[in-house]
């Protein structure tokens, strides 16, 4: 998979290309990043990428044709052009699922804003889509461009050495439970027994009370999408009438 990433800031990519999974991977050959600096494509002496908003207000505001030269230029470079995302606050929250429905692209164009953000005509004219990492503003969008490619880089076939993304948060509709590991007694704090009891049903079954549990206490909405997804069993609602008995369970 291929990544070209608009951004001011090309240096902090190295944060996925050479540490971990990600690092692993894009040795491996799993996906390649190539990264276009707007400022590449200004005209002027000062290679300027921002001016000030119309109407006034506080900040700087992206130009919008630096940005599309990159972007034409980092699709142009794509052997099948792929979609064109955006971030920004007032973006769609990202997803799971939608972490996974990109991850089978074949090339992805990231843009990462900068100062106010940027000019909304770039947006209409250029972007598929803008996301959002989250309730709360950044001074770039390269750390939730980083964000997104880590997540879709573990969705790609051979980029996890054993545990498979299908164990985790999400993949089954819930949060994932606690983990431990050694010593089996760490300052005072025990280990639940049913770890070390090595019954495998049994741990399975207490893995799953455990994830149903946090997801009820920390996400009910994901409970809730579960629900009507039908990926709850008549066990799992039992579980749940006990961990979270002020909610109505629907079996
Ligand atoms: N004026 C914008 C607002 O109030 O929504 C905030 C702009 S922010 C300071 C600069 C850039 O950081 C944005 O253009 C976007 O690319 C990025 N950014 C900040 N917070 C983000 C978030 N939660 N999700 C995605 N991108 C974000």
């Amino acid at each position: 998979m291929r990544f070209d990433v608009i951004t001011l800031f090309p240096e902090m990519f190295a944060a996925l290309t050479d540490y971990g999974i990600t690092r692993r991977a894009h040795e491996q050959g799993l996906w390649r990043l190539a990264t276009w600096n707007p400022r590449d494509f200004t005209t002027d002496a000062h290679r300027t990428v921002d001016d000030r908003p119309f109407g006034g207000g506080p900040g700087m505001v992206m130009l919008a044709e630096p940005l599309a030269l990159a972007v034409e230029a980092a699709r142009g470079a794509q052997a099948t052009p792929g979609r064109v995302i955006a971030f920004a606050p007032a973006g769609r929250p990202l997803t799971d699922a939608r972490v996974k429905e990109w991850s089978s692209a074949g090339a992805l164009t990231l843009v990462c804003g900068r100062y106010e953000g940027v000019d909304q005509r770039f947006l209409d004219a250029c972007v598929d889509e803008v996301v959002s990492i989250g309730d709360f503003v950044m001074s770039g969008g390269e750390i939730a461009a980083l964000a997104l490619i880590d997540a879709i880089v573990r969705q790609l076939p051979g980029a996890l050495k054993e545990a498979s993304a299908a164990d985790e948060s999400f993949a089954a509709g819930l949060l994932d439970g606690p983990h431990y590991t050694r010593p089996e007694v760490w300052r005072g704090l025990g280990v639940p027994p049913v770890l070390l009891s090595g019954h495998h049903a049994d741990i399975a079954r207490w893995r799953r009370e455990q994830a149903l549990r946090i997801t009820a206490e920390r996400r009910p909405d994901l409970i809730e999408a579960a629900r009507r997804q039908n990926l709850l069993s008549a066990a799992d609602e039992k579980v749940l009438r006990v961990v979270s008995p002020g909610r109505k369970a629907r079996i």
